[in-house]
């Protein structure tokens, strides 16, 4: 290094002479030698350095030169590379999936670098993933706002069960317990809080002053509108969060959202320059059948039919009137059918008590109106039945939705008629309280769904194309592709004696997996050792492991625990926790 001139002092160091001006040094220049130090840096410093010079950018960007972002811009590109890895990592080892699904991973990336992100993500996309991998991620606290109080129980015991540090706050909680948690939430004991968008005006949002909050999520974030078909009042309490907490990455997340509505969001949450991702609406493992009524056989011995060829495999059937819930219901019970009906006009007692029996798989089948679904989360409904016509594709997406989450196969086939669009406009015109517009739209929508299940191509194609997703015919998950006649293939009705229809009862049903791998009924075993776990532990059978979990060590036998950790669905903390008992299922012979 060449000494300038005299009035520099020199440290003699191994025989070089390191030339430290007397003058204050350039913090261009600064700025410049530590982007270039960044190149030697540990991966598990650089990221530190990188956000103290990211707020210094922040500040002054004229001191930043062309080279010095360039060379950021490449520190920045390894720090990257390796959160991509550690993503993938809690993927695996926490939730056991080998993949993210489409969107996922550009969400996790945008709100770990600190950028504000809107995902728009179908039911059963993946949603929740979105902020779990950050909250892991990022350390400190992430902050989970939601309106499905009666949901944030099974979302925590979800995240327990794989090994997340998680907890809620919210109005259901007695005093006591409250008082303990907020304790632990002082004390960094989670790394994700659910709350209800009501607790942040009072206590919940002061307690979060006292947190290392590191990002917020909010869940079903087109509530906060009123242009939505949901909005809620105490959504409004989140518009001050982003001020509030400058810098911290906001998520909202959302199933569906119009342009409107969207627009709604980014202004209300105040989101800077949000990304915004878009999840698909086509999921490959819902299967959608369309069938047309009045063709010979009834409704109700339809249903019948497709019920018996899935034994003790939850589903729902959606119907129009209170009235039909209660005879479906009936008429299912009366032929051996553990069925409930479900509707507005049963008590909320009643109501939670069926529920509650469905999430816990002592109820298969329940026989509902539409004002069954908005609380249920259940990953193992394993088909969806539309008795009557739905009012429109929006709703026919969301109640489709609440089947196959575990991403296992399921059924949903809709029964549909011309009579049936005459019904659904009578019961436009009854209520008079909406204007000739509102019926209007509402005519238009009913229409959408009539050509939607009377047509002759894709189910998936045309369902995709209404919320403006251009996609290939699915070729293989839809009725109209395969050519499968659902009902056919579904096999002759008969009672249940008593006791559950065996296997051999379905001729050839659609759910070969049920019998398949081992042909000694493994799969049933092993979800019969599922609910026993379940069941003494309180918590709901598909809690422990989902379907498609269970299907896959049925057909894959796994032998190790180093196997079975191979199977999706499984990660360490579930491993630890139930893969001896499943191992030694598998490995039993009788
Ligand atoms: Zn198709």
């Amino acid at each position: 290094m060449p000494i300038r001139a005299a009035g520099l002092r020199g440290v003699v160091r191994a025989g070089i002479i390191d030339a430290m001006p007397e003058t204050k040094p350039d913090p261009t220049d600064e700025l410049l030698a530590e982007a270039r130090s960044l190149a030697a840096l540990p991966l598990e410093t650089l990221q530190d350095r990188l956000e103290g010079l990211r707020s210094r950018y922040r500040d002054a960007p004229r001191l930043f030169t062309h080279e010095t972002v360039r060379l950021l811009k490449q520190a920045a590109a390894r720090a990257t590379q390796r959160d991509d890895g550690r993503a993938h990592a809690i993927l695996r080892d926490v939730f056991g999936y080998p993949d993210f699904r489409p969107g996922q991973l550009d969400i996790i990336e945008a709100v770990r670098s600190g950028r504000d992100c809107l995902g728009i993500m179908p039911t059963g996309a993946g949603k929740s993933v979105t902020y779990q991998i950050p909250a892991r991620l990022l350390g400190g606290v992430t902050l989970v706002v939601s309106p499905l109080i009666s949901l944030m129980q099974d979302q925590v015991d979800a995240m327990v069960e794989v090994g997340m540090r998680a907890t809620y706050l919210n109005s259901s909680l007695e005093t006591a317990e409250r008082s303990r948690r907020v304790a632990q939430v002082r004390a960094g004991e989670f790394e994700l809080l659910y709350a209800a968008p009501e607790g942040l005006d009072s206590s919940v949002g002061r307690l979060l002053d006292a947190l290392d909050l590191k990002m917020i999520a909010v869940d079903e974030a087109h509530c906060i509108s009123e242009w939505g078909h949901d909005f809620r009042p105490s959504y409004r309490n989140l518009a001050g969060l982003k001020s509030r907490f400058a810098g911290l990455p906001v998520l909202a997340l959302t199933a569906t959202a119009t342009p409107g509505v969207t627009r709604d969001i980014v202004e209300q949450l105040a989101l800077r320059d949000p990304l915004l991702v878009r999840g698909s609406f086509y999921r490959p493992n819902l299967r959608l059948h369309a069938v047309k009524k009045g063709q010979g056989e009834g409704v109700r011995e339809m249903i019948l039919r497709l019920v018996l060829a899935r034994p003790a495999e939850p589903g729902i059937v959606y119907c129009l009137s209170r009235k039909a819930a209660e005879s479906t219901a009936e008429f299912l019970s009366s032929r051996g059918v553990r069925a409930s009906a479900y509707h507005a006009g049963l008590s909320p007692e009643q109501r939670a008590a069926t529920q509650e029996r469905f999430r816990r798989d002592d109820v298969e089948v329940v026989c509902a109106t539409i004002a069954f679904g908005m609380g249920i989360d259940k990953s193992n409904v394993r088909f969806v039945i539309h008795r009557d016509m739905p009012r429109s594709i929006e709703g026919y997406y969301q109640e489709i939705g609440r089947a196959g989450r575990d991403g296992a196969p399921a059924d949903c086939v809709m029964f549909y008629s011309w009579a049936d669009v005459m019904s659904l406009d009578r019961l436009g015109q009854r209520s008079e309280t909406q204007g000739a517009d509102l019926e209007d739209q509402q005519r238009r929508a009913v229409r959408r769904v009539f050509d939607l299940a009377d047509g002759a191509d894709c189910l998936w194609r045309r369902l995709s194309l209404h919320f403006a997703e251009r996609i290939e015919a699915c070729g293989g998950s839809c009725g109209r592709c395969t050519g499968q006649d659902v009902i056919a293939s579904a096999g002759r009705p008969r009672a249940r004696s008593g006791a559950r229809a065996a296997g051999a009862e379905r001729a050839d049903a659609p759910m070969q997996w049920s019998q398949a791998a081992g042909g000694d009924g493994l799969f049933e075993r092993l979800r019969t050792l599922r609910k026993s776990l379940a069941d003494s532990r309180g918590v709901p059978a598909y809690l422990v492991f989902n379907d498609r979990t269970l299907q896959e060590m049925a057909a894959r036998m796994p032998q190790t625990r180093e196997q079975l950790l191979a199977v999706h669905g499984v990660g360490q903390r579930k491993l630890d926790e139930y893969g001896d008992a499943f191992l030694r299922e598998i490995l039993r012979r009788d």
